[in-house]
């Protein structure tokens, strides 16, 4: 693994070594609740900030959300758009992708180049730091990517990697 480089990688790596040692999830009390329809952008950075608990890292954290252009928010739909997330850092950024899955939960994915074809798809579910943290370390079990990765209309035609 490449060492993590930046607070949030650093924080995510050993929130998952606490997992894993201690063999529970730790505790993530329940996401914010949207208080207004005009503001769901910064409902959905609100609930990321929640379930990544960026306020614990101890500095000021920026995310930036906007309506993404590929793909849905939830599975098979077509009007709402799924949300972009990103957190900027000197070196690098860490991308997001908001939808809903089939129980009507909000959920993340990390977004990264497809092994396939280089574009950028929804790699892993991340919904606590310790996700974040087994996919940089890649201990995981199972880590066989988000149920969007096949899906994912961002991948380019043809590739392999996107199932019917
Ligand atoms: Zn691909």
């Amino acid at each position: 693994m490449r060492t993590p480089s930046n607070p949030i990688e650093a924080a995510a790596v050993r929130a998952a070594v606490k997992r894993a040692q201690s063999g529970q999830a730790s505790r993530i009390d329940p996401d914010p609740v949207l208080h207004s329809h005009d503001a769901e952008l910064q409902w959905v950075e609100a609930v990321l900030r929640h379930r990544l608990s960026l306020d614990s890292l101890g500095r000021p954290v920026s995310i930036r959300a906007k309506d993404d252009d590929t793909h849905p928010l939830v599975a098979d739909g077509q009007h709402f758009p799924a949300v972009a997330l990103s957190i900027p850092f000197a070196d690098g950024t860490l991308n997001f992708l908001a939808t809903y899955d089939d129980d009507r939960r909000l959920t993340f994915d990390l977004i990264g180049p497809c092994d396939r074809c280089g574009k950028p798809v929804p790699l892993e579910e991340i919904n606590c730091l310790a996700d974040l943290g087994d996919h940089l370390l890649q201990t995981r079990d199972g880590l066989g990517g988000s149920p969007r990765l096949r899906t994912s209309a961002a991948h380019a035609d043809g590739c392999p990697a996107r199932g019917n």
